[in-house]
């Protein structure tokens, strides 16, 4: 269904949320896919858009972490902060959690109400766009890293180098690792991870465990992330690990993958972690990457629309046939 334009009534505030003019908001795969139907929306008509940055327009009495006019950027989660898990800082559990932009208004839109707790100061050095398009798959793949407790000096085995794969080499050689091998079938992202200081593994030219193993004497890699989505990468992301080694599996696929429980995890004392989202207690660590240079989004990337559903349904129709790094975000107010 495509999207349309329409007018809605600029939403109420409660004491805790902010009403925030929405400066940027970035275009996502999920939100082509919610388009397509192929992840249900429950309550339409909905405004879609979870990566979101803006200026804080009006904020409720109670709240105290940000004031009007701050630049913020948006955490996708809301959750009701009382639950068991919100208390323990796992508020993707939170039994009535909501994404922005899927079960609750979204960020395609002039202003966007949301909880404060939700939003998050946005340094000067980062711009509205980067702001937004930071806050979806760069928090999940430090999300990623952070549940397989990746250390200095460890060795990273990275699967797929689509946007996830980007921020994931960067934030491994952030996290001081500099044995980082990537794994691809596309020859320019294989070069692109290249001058970026990884180990390029071309799929294509063998068997990509093989050719990790190879690198490592033998060892294998200590931590691994499935960033693609199939059974297939995600058995090699397990297949490759070392001792103590830990798979983190990203991708979502419906397929099923089969483990050599002896040879494979028991023996090895390997994990296979899931990762799902990310947390806002992870955020302020994000934005200090990018605000100091150490995670960065490709030179030339950006593409900008309207907030305008003609230009915004036509960048969906090209995400669908992409495999660039190229990124689209509504500009939704440039004056700020
Ligand atoms: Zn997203
Ligand atoms: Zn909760």
């Amino acid at each position: 269904m495509p999207l349309v334009d329409a007018e809605v009534p600029i939403p109420e505030i409660g004491p805790q949320d902010v009403l925030i003019r929405v400066a940027a908001a970035g275009i996502c795969h999920s939100d082509a896919h919610y388009r397509a139907g192929i992840s249900k929306i429950d309550n339409l008509p909905l405004t879609l858009g979870h990566e979101v940055a803006g200026r804080v327009e009006r904020a409720g009495d109670e709240v105290k972490n940000v004031a009007v006019g701050d630049r913020v950027c948006v955490h996708y989660l809301v959750h009701c902060g009382r639950c068991e898990f919100c208390r323990r800082g796992l508020e993707q559990f939170c039994a009535t959690v909501q994404m922005i932009g899927k079960h609750r208004d979204g960020g395609y839109a002039e202003v966007i109400k949301i909880p404060a707790r939700n939003a998050f100061a946005l340094p000067d050095e980062i711009s509205f766009e980067i702001g937004s398009i930071m806050m979806c798959s760069s928090a999940t793949v430090l999300h990623a890293l952070n549940k397989a407790r990746l250390r200095a000096r460890e060795s990273v085995a990275i699967f797929g180098f689509g946007g996830l794969g980007y921020s994931a080499l960067q934030l491994a050689r952030a996290f001081d690792c500099d044995q980082i091998y990537v794994v691809e079938i596309n020859p320019t992202k294989l070069a692109l991870a290249k001058s970026l200081g990884a180990a390029a593994i071309d799929a294509n030219a063998g068997d990509s465990v093989e050719q990790i193993k190879e690198a490592t004497k033998g060892k294998g890699v200590d931590v691994s992330l499935e960033l693609i989505g199939s059974a297939k990468t995600m058995r090699q992301a397990v297949q490759c690990l070392g001792m103590l080694g830990r798979a983190a599996l990203v991708g979502l696929t419906k397929e099923s993958i089969s483990i050599f429980p002896y040879q494979e995890v028991i023996n090895k004392e390997a994990e296979i972690i899931g990762v799902s989202d990310h947390l806002a207690s992870e955020i302020p660590a994000l934005i200090e990457f990018v605000r100091s240079g150490k995670l960065r989004f490709p030179e030339g990337a950006l593409r900008f629309v309207d907030l305008d559903a003609r230009q915004i349904n036509a960048a969906f129709d090209q995400l669908q046939s992409s495999i660039d790094h190229v990124r689209t975000v509504i500009k939704v107010t440039s004056d700020m």
